[in-house]
């Protein structure tokens, strides 16, 4: 029998009323002839629940125990699933990650997968079982303690159980109906993507497009786990939502494919600093040590001579990061500089930045995209801070007041809500 993964977020699965819904869909799948893995979430909320009640009883908790309490949610959720499937005459069987055995790395609240062996649910299918609920988000460790993967780790599951089975898909049903060519909040004209390329999806994953786990989607691109995403509120059927493939299942694609947007970034500029063997080195490892998750770096050429004081050349760096991070990295700077180890005359913090990127496959073979997003976004005289490009995207810092009018216009200039 064909293999089929199918997964279920919180809100897929928010209710009992939601849990019959999502049973409806994986029946319809078992008709068509698919064993089905079935991956669930908590219910929506309860995770949240659940971290809160450890944080209340303990500050600084035991991982160990806090992996034992948060993984609880989506047991119940499995347990419900298959006694539900069960009731509509299909057989089900639940499997929490012991169970499996999921096995992955002690990294409680971290964890990754080491192995997902077959055996036991190839078991249960060949004994006639055509479902396996099993429990997302959790394993197990090589001491025998259950471990989870991080916030949104069922879609992680789902894919790894997708390449561990050889699944013809993997389904994510979600509470959106699919990939959008940019965040429809921000303009009516975001456009539903019928497929996208596992390189496009990461970035618009990292870039904060929250539909899918960032690691799901590389996961997804390293074993070719064809991935579809598309809502379990709908009415779906074989075409529904969007397919993330390899690209060479996207016959023609445009030079663009989306516009993704971070709202809460920082700018931070260090002005004056030596321009020598090892600066960068000097100032970017404080800031890895303190845990700031720097994104841009620019790094202007040198101004020779610029000032006596200073024997040899120097230069300014500017870097972006998180704006919760900014006092981490602000420390860090200052740490750095009362130790000896950089000098700077000032350190400038911008906090009131967004970065906008446009990403598409298509870039790695035509000329002119980054003219033709700073021309329209010259045209509506939004000034660009930082600029950073990689083979398939260009992204831009300005000030947040603009990012949804850049977001907008972005769209418009490069034709993202007509299909063609
Ligand atoms: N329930 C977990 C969370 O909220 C895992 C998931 O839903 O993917 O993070
Ligand atoms: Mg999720």
């Amino acid at each position: 029998m064909p293999i089929l993964v199918m997964k279920f977020g919180g809100t897929s699965v928010a209710d009992l009323g939601r849990i019959a819904n999502a049973a409806e869909k994986v029946k319809r799948e078992v008709e068509r002839g698919y064993d089905v893995i079935v991956i669930v979430s908590a219910m929506s909320g309860k995770t949240n629940e659940l971290v809160k009640w450890v944080n209340d009883t303990s500050g600084f908790y035991d991982a160990r125990e806090y992996d034992a309490v948060v993984s609880s949610g989506e047991n119940v959720t499995a347990g419900l699933m298959a006694l539900r499937l069960q009731e509509m005459g299909i057989s089900a069987r639940s499997w929490q990650g012991w169970q499996v055995p999921i096995n992955t790395t002690s990294a409680h609240s971290a964890a990754r997968f080491e192995s997902i062996p077959r055996d036991n649910i190839d078991a249960k299918f060949a004994e006639g079982f055509k479902v396996a609920v099993v429990a997302g988000f959790q394993g197990v460790s090589p001491e025998g303690r259950i471990t989870t993967l991080g916030r949104g780790g069922s879609d992680t599951t789902a894919v790894a159980f997708a390449a561990a089975f050889d699944a013809e898909r993997c389904d994510i049903y979600t509470d959106v109906d699919g990939i959008y060519t940019t965040d429809p909040r921000i303009t009516s004209k975001a456009r539903k993507l019928d497929k996208i390329s596992f390189e496009e999806m990461l970035e618009l994953a990292s870039l904060g497009a929250k539909v899918l786990q960032t690691r799901s989607v590389e996961l997804a691109m390293r074993y070719k786990v064809r991935l579809r995403v598309l809502s379990s509120f709908d009415e779906t059927d074989e075409t529904s939502g969007t397919l993330v493939c390899d690209e060479e299942e996207i016959m023609e694609s445009k030079v663009v494919s989306g516009v993704a947007h971070s709202r809460d970034e920082a700018k931070i500029t260090l002005f004056t600093i030596e321009d020598r063997p090892g600066i960068a080195a000097a100032i970017f490892g404080p800031l890895a040590d303190a845990g700031v998750n720097v994104d841009m770096i620019v790094q202007n050429i040198s101004e020779k001579d610029y000032d006596a004081a200073h024997a040899g050349a120097v230069t300014d760096m500017t870097f972006s990061c998180p704006v919760d991070q900014v006092a981490r990295a602000k420390k860090a700077m200052e740490e750095a500089r009362a130790e000896g180890k950089i000098k700077y005359d000032e350190l400038i913090i911008d906090t009131d930045v967004s970065k906008v990127s446009v990403v598409g496959i298509g870039m790695r073979s035509h000329a002119g995209v980054a003219a033709r997003m700073f021309k329209a976004l010259s045209a509506e005289n939004i000034n660009i801070k930082v600029i950073a490009t990689s083979e398939i995207k260009i992204s831009v810092l300005i000030d947040r007041r603009y990012m949804e009018l850049a977001v907008q216009i972005l769209h418009d200039a490069f034709a993202l809500d007509s299909a063609a």
